[in-house]
């Protein structure tokens, strides 16, 4: 293990076993045709696993005491950048990459939702996302309707594509150990699936559904539109119910009669 200090605060816990790594990057499906996206390099140990089977990697670190470390494995088909991913423009980021990519990712659990959810709505070329959460945020990102963890994640991810939750992986594969579980998700990006809606109206949508769970859908979604227009527009059985009982292709016909 290299010498480090390890910063709680970026999140740092770090993967070694190479076939665990490799496994990954095979979850992914990358092949040397592909460009990858990775956030978050750290020490470097899923990046060279990624040099190995793509084409060209873009790895991000906010971290630049990880600099010298990152530029010592000398891989050569891999771009470093010292910056924070997050608040990094999304052209920027697509900007590196000649046509669709993949994200490849070990991320630090603070940053997965505020992450997922940038690709989700900013990004224009990317094809499918691999990463590490949490075990219990990989059961939330994989919810069907029903389902006691399904909710404004499960939904937003199905708007733009379909997940799978590829392997567990146990606290003890990380050094520092963290105190949680962590699993390995892959969301494929499907462009075509609902053309046409405001990606950005339909997530301040799904969130007023969802504001008070407890609530029924005339309820929540008073906030966003005048009690009268939903009554009209929406049959009372369908106002009685919870955001909770509705799926992605019900929430979808929603917004389309109320937009
Ligand atoms: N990929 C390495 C591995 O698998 O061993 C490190 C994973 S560690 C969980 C996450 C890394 O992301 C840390 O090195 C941390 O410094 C970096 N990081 C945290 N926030 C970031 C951000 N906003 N942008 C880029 N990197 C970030």
């Amino acid at each position: 293990m290299i010498e480090h200090n390890f910063k709680k605060k970026f999140g740092q816990n770090f993967l070694t076993d190479k076939n665990l790594l490799d496994a990954i990057v095979r979850d992914g499906g990358v092949t040397k045709e592909d460009e990858v996206l990775e956030i978050g390099a750290g020490a470097g140990a899923l990046t060279e696993s990624l040099s190995r089977y793509a084409k060209k990697v873009v790895s991000y670190e906010i971290d630049k005491d990880l600099e010298n470390t990152l530029k010592s494995l000398e891989l050569n088909n891999v771009e470093f950048i010292f910056d924070d991913a997050l608040k990094q423009d999304i052209n920027v980021i697509e900007g590196h990459f000649s046509g669709r990519y993949k994200l490849i990712a070990n991320l630090p659990y603070y940053i997965t939702t505020p992450l997922i959810f940038k690709f989700l709505e900013e990004a224009s070329r990317i094809s499918s996302m691999t990463i590490m959460v949490q075990k219990e945020v990989a059961e939330r990102i994989v919810a069907n309707k029903g389902n006691k963890d399904y909710g404004i994640l499960s939904i937003m991810i199905a708007f733009y594509g379909k997940p799978r939750i590829m392997r567990n992986v146990g606290r003890n594969m990380f050094r520092p150990v963290p105190n949680v579980d962590s699993a390995i998700v892959r969301i494929d990006i499907d462009e075509n699936k609902f053309v046409g809606i405001d990606r950005k109206s339909f997530s301040r949508f799904i969130k007023a559904a969802f504001a008070m769970r407890r609530k029924t859908l005339l309820n929540n979604l008073s906030q966003l539109y005048d009690k009268k227009i939903l009554q009209e527009k929406l049959n009372e059985e369908t106002l009685k119910k919870r955001a909770e009982q509705f799926d992605i292709n019900e929430f979808v016909e929603i917004f389309n009669r109320l937009n």
